[in-house]
């Protein structure tokens, strides 16, 4: 009898997904440590998805060149600049892999540690995050800043979100589907992460400096990140303008007892002009505070039921046909 021949196993895809945003000095060095570690993958496919966050540099031209040498490279091009939450989306919306890594584009994330991530996936978890020990090259600023985001989001999100952990991370085909479901313009992509759940693991890891060129996360980016996070996680900033009017109501009990002992036991009374100034300012500023903080939530509302798409694709490059659908 003779033997059928086997049909050959298809092999596992990993998905490397990549945003860049006027990258220009350092996407082919990052190319190329990329495909070393693509090469010693023996047992795994790669598809390599760069996303280009409407760059304003060569980044388009040399990822278009990119694409058209290697069918493993594809490139997503957005019409402007979304961000890199929005572009890391793209990305996950368009990865066919069974899994997914995200990584960024300056080589502060080095290719080298996603080997462990794929070791630890292939024992069962569903999310491996890198976790980092060290980050050498960044301001003392930018380190107490993040050291101080990363605890008090924790303290005021209702799901744990791992301390000092970037998007850096591997996810499973499972956590992608749920991810691709989860409809939210305000994608603050770690924490969404931390909601789905599954088995999650941590992988520390050294966080190196930048390759070349500058942090593409100015301070303005930094703080509507942070609020992003924030106000997508938690609703206590509400219940903090709760507790903000019910002190100034209790300060503005005792201001009330004071005055009117005054009046009515002695001879003298509190003066016109100061307390009047110091009682409006407070009540004032309390009130815009408080305010403020429900207009942040309003304005999410807003974007949320405007139902815009989340992103503009202008072309897709090196993908086999006119490109992914997104999924929301
Ligand atoms: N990035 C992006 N769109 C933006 C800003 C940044 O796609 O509007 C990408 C950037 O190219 C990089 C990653 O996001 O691959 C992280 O940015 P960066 O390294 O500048 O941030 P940092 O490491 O300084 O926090
Ligand atoms: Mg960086």
């Amino acid at each position: 009898m003779t033997a059928i021949p086997k049909a050959e196993k298809k092999q596992e895809l990993i998905s490397i997904i990549v945003p860049c945003y006027n990258e220009e000095e350092v996407i082919s060095e990052t190319l190329k440590r990329l495909k070393i570690f693509c090469s010693e993958l023996t047992e795994l496919d790669v598809e390599l998805i760069f996303v280009d966050d409407g760059s304003r540099d060569r980044t388009r031209e040399l990822l278009r060149n990119y694409a058209s040498e290697d069918t493993r490279i594809k490139v997503i091009c957005f019409a402007r600049n979304f961000g890199h939450q929005i572009a890391v989306t793209a990305g996950i919306d368009a990865a066919v892999g069974n899994a997914v890594v995200l990584i960024d584009a300056d080589l502060q994330d080095p290719p080298e540690v996603v080997h462990e991530m794929i070791a630890k996936w292939k024992e069962g978890y569903d999310v491996v995050y890198g976790t980092r020990t060290e980050r050498p090259g960044e301001s003392a600023f930018k380190l107490a800043t993040a050291r101080g985001f990363y605890r008090l989001l924790n303290k005021l999100s209702d799901v744990p979100i791992p301390l000092d952990t970037g998007d850096f991370r591997l996810m499973s085909r499972a956590v992608v589907d749920t991810l691709r479901a989860m409809p939210e313009r305000d994608r603050f992509v770690r924490g969404m992460v931390s909601w789905v759940g599954f088995k999650q693991v941590a992988l520390p890891y050294k966080r190196a400096e930048r390759f070349a060129g500058e942090s593409k996360y100015p301070l303005r980016k930094m703080l509507r990140f942070a609020t992003d996070g924030i106000l997508s996680f938690s609703t206590k900033p509400l219940q903090l303008s709760v507790a903000l009017g019910m002190a100034s109501a209790a300060l503005s009990l005792i201001g009330i007892a004071y005055a009117l002992f005054l009046r009515i036991f002695t001879n003298t009374w509190v003066e016109g002009w100061t307390a009047l100034m110091i009682a409006v300012l407070f009540i004032g500023g309390v009130q815009l505070v408080s305010i403020g903080i429900l207009g942040e939530y309003v304005g999410r509302i807003y974007s949320e039921i405007k139902k815009r798409p989340l992103y503009v694709v202008q072309e897709y490059l090196g993908f086999s046909n006119e490109g992914p659908k997104m999924s929301r």
